[in-house]
């Protein structure tokens, strides 16, 4: 390459980067104007969870507000299994779940005789949403000699039907150990992560063809136009993402292992492909990295990232003071569905205490 065209190269790369950057400060100062009256509602909110005994429990993907609150409270920020263990050993007789429903259900499920509130009941899920109980029922009917392994993105009905509830920290040691036992597999609801636990352990599994609209957005093209203008910025990628975006990964992990992955590489940039949500406490683990989200779009498109969870974003400050107060959006679980749900989930619960 001549000397003029490398210059080019590395003025295109800087524009490129300011171009990067732009958007990343954008997307902080929305986080930042949200907060107008931030200080005193998250006061107020403190003492309706001292009042009500109350526990938050936030996810990942949550706004980082609701996990800042989740941390200030002695709360906790985590996947969905972190938050339904943590809610299940916390000392509060309400638990207060931001997250989606199948979370708030998961936590019920553990933690029958707890109050389980949830900031709206309308946050839902594209994989719970694309795995209806009957219809999965019948699938698995049809293969009587199948054991079946659902992730825990699932209704307490469809975790009923199933031998296994699993997580992605978890689910290739759980899908070695149940390889071992020799009996054909069926897996649902996330044909993507199915795909890549198949491919790891060497198992074939009957894939339910249920999928993530976040994940199942991100592109191989837009992350490999990024790596031109950071080459050494390391992949990092949700396994629930396609098993092309896999391949392109420096890091495969779920989200608990992604933050991992950000704190103990040696690198300085990261293109993350999973909700941006994670960047809360991804950047706190990790405080001297550049994290940016894996592109979604393509040319075409008004929009370089869309990397939220639309149902995720219902969890907000006002919805969580809004329970508290009124104590609406109890989850509740018929008794019998609750502990035919409850053997799946505690057998990983068991089988994760031990690996
Ligand atoms: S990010 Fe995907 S898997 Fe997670 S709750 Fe939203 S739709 Fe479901």
């Amino acid at each position: 390459m001549s000397q003029s065209a490398a210059l080019m190269m590395s003025q295109k790369q800087i524009a490129a980067r300011v171009l990067v950057q732009e958007h990343l400060a954008h997307e902080h100062l929305q986080a930042m104007s949200s907060g107008q009256d931030v200080g005193a509602q998250k006061q107020r909110i403190k003492c309706l969870l001292k009042q009500q005994d109350a526990t938050l429990v936030a996810h990942y993907y949550t706004d980082a507000l609701v996990q800042e609150l989740a941390e200030e409270t002695g709360g906790c920020v985590s996947d969905s299994l972190e938050m339904a263990r943590f809610g299940n050993h916390s000392l509060s007789s309400t638990l207060i779940v931001a997250g989606v429903h199948f979370m708030g259900e998961t936590a019920k499920i553990l933690s029958p005789t707890k109050r389980v509130l949830v900031p709206t009941l309308e946050a839902t899920c594209s994989l719970d949403i694309g795995c209806p109980a009957e219809e999965f029922t019948a699938f698995c009917d049809a293969h009587p000699d199948h054991t079946v392994v659902v992730y825990a993105n699932t209704s307490a009905a469809v975790k009923a039907r199933a031998d296994w509830v699993v997580t992605s920290g978890i689910a290739v040691k759980l899908m070695e150990h149940l390889a071992s036992e020799g009996k054909p597999i069926i897996w649902g609801p996330d044909q993507h992560l199915g795909r890549y636990i198949a491919k790891q352990t060497g198992t074939e599994m009957l894939l339910w063809q249920g999928s993530c609209i976040v994940h199942d957005e991100f592109k191989v093209i837009g992350v490999q136009q990024l790596k031109q203008v950071y080459p050494n910025a390391a992949v990092l990628v949700h396994p629930e993402s396609s098993y092309a975006m896999v391949e392109i990964a420096d890091f495969v992990g779920s989200t608990t292992q992604l933050i991992k992955a950000a704190q103990e590489m040696p690198n300085k940039e990261f293109i993350v492909a999973t909700d941006r949500g994670i960047f809360y406490k991804m950047q706190q683990a990790a405080p001297d990295k550049m994290l940016m989200e894996a592109p979604t779009a393509g040319n075409s498109a008004t929009c370089r990232s869309c990397a939220h969870c639309p149902w995720m974003a219902m969890n907000d400050l006002d919805k969580i003071e809004q329970v508290l107060l009124f104590g609406t959006n109890e989850i509740v679980i018929d008794a019998g569905l609750q502990e035919r749900a409850l053997k799946p989930l505690q057998r990983l619960m068991d089988f994760a205490a031990t690996n």
